[in-house]
């Protein structure tokens, strides 16, 4: 059913490239009370602060965007800290809202926790039927977790929390670091550089033959309000496309976006990670929702972005 607008609306993680997307779609459609935290201000891997900020707030809604999140690399480089940090962020807003009884709750996952040679495009009922891609692995046993206390809660609690898993997002407030950010922001900055730089040579990352799935914040976050509204079932709901591009023709996609004519290499020594990962959305489209930012416009706009926010003077 609807939600109302002026109850306490909880977006964990409101200033990361998600929450923040969550965050703005539900102000604009009237959405009176939607509050958040910067991690400087109430760090979630600290539950005593965590169920304090629930005390004081009291959401009747929470959306769970608060993630330690990274590409390729950093998820390789640091396991440790993405299966740790995750696992304590999400545990510790569950079981506070869980304590508070909050009255709908929709967790974010990632299309990372399905088994790297899962068949393509990815259902739902791929999860745990094969080994994860070694790369990312601590964040998606991580998420995983999250899942299934989503339906532990269901299950012995009896309230409509729901888990939806997108596939790679972009868009405004995007990590543009060269080393712990993903690929399509990571282009987006090396290409600019190039040109800034006047420079005629750009290193991609890996073969190029990758094929992923890219999907703009702003769909996704039209796509958790309807899912708020409309989906109620134990079983997470995937949030995508389901067409992709290969990482050469999504670098081919950023140059042409960005004007970069000069040559591109690729470093072999570099991780492919998972050959392809396209997720089947059928389940959602049957909600009637499809996204409606195709990904040239998308490339277009955030780059518009970055130019005026990170980029450097030209
Ligand atoms: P993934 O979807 O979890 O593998 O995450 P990424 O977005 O980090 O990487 C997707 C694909 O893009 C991989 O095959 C990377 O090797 C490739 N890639 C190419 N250039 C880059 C880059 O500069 N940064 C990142 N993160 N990936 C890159």
């Amino acid at each position: 059913g609807p939600l109302d607008p002026t109850a306490t609306f909880y977006v964990a993680g409101h200033t990361g490239l998600v929450g923040s997307a969550v965050a703005r779609h539900l102000r604009d459609r009237g959405h009176t009370h939607v509050v958040g935290r910067s991690s400087a201000e109430l760090d979630l891997r600290d539950r005593e602060a965590t169920f304090d900020f629930f005390a004081e707030t009291r959401p009747r809604y929470v959306v769970v965007a608060a993630a330690r999140v990274g590409g390729i690399l950093a998820n390789a480089r640091h396991p440790v800290g993405f299966l740790s940090d995750n696992l304590r962020i999400q545990t510790n807003v569950l079981d506070a809202a869980l304590e508070h009884r909050v009255e709908r709750l929709l967790f974010l996952g990632s299309s990372c926790i399905y088994p790297k040679h899962a068949a393509q495009p990815i259902v739902e009922e791929a999860l745990l039927t094969g080994p994860l891609e070694p790369t990312n692995d601590a964040y998606a046993i991580a998420k995983i977790a999250g899942i299934h206390q989503v339906q532990a809660v269901r299950r012995e609690f009896g309230l409509p929390w729901i888990a939806a898993m997108p596939t790679n997002l972009y868009g405004p407030g995007d990590n543009f670091s060269p080393t712990t950010s993903h690929v399509l922001p990571a282009m987006i900055r090396r290409f600019d550089d190039a040109v800034t730089h006047a420079s005629d040579h750009v290193v991609n990352w890996g073969t190029g033959t990758p094929r992923r799935e890219f999907l703009h914040v702003d769909d996704l976050a039209d796509a958790c309000v309807l899912l708020l509204e409309s989906y109620d079932a134990d079983q997470h709901i995937n949030v995508g496309w389901g067409q992709d591009v290969s990482i050469r023709q999504l670098s081919q996609m950023v140059a042409d976006v960005v004007g970069y004519e000069g040559g591109v290499e690729w470093d072999t020594s570099r991780p492919d990670g998972t050959p392809r990962k396209v997720l089947d959305v059928t389940r959602l489209s049957t909600l009637g929702w499809r996204p409606r930012i195709p990904l040239e416009a998308g490339l277009r706009s955030t780059y518009a972005w970055y130019r005026d926010h990170a980029g450097a003077p030209r």
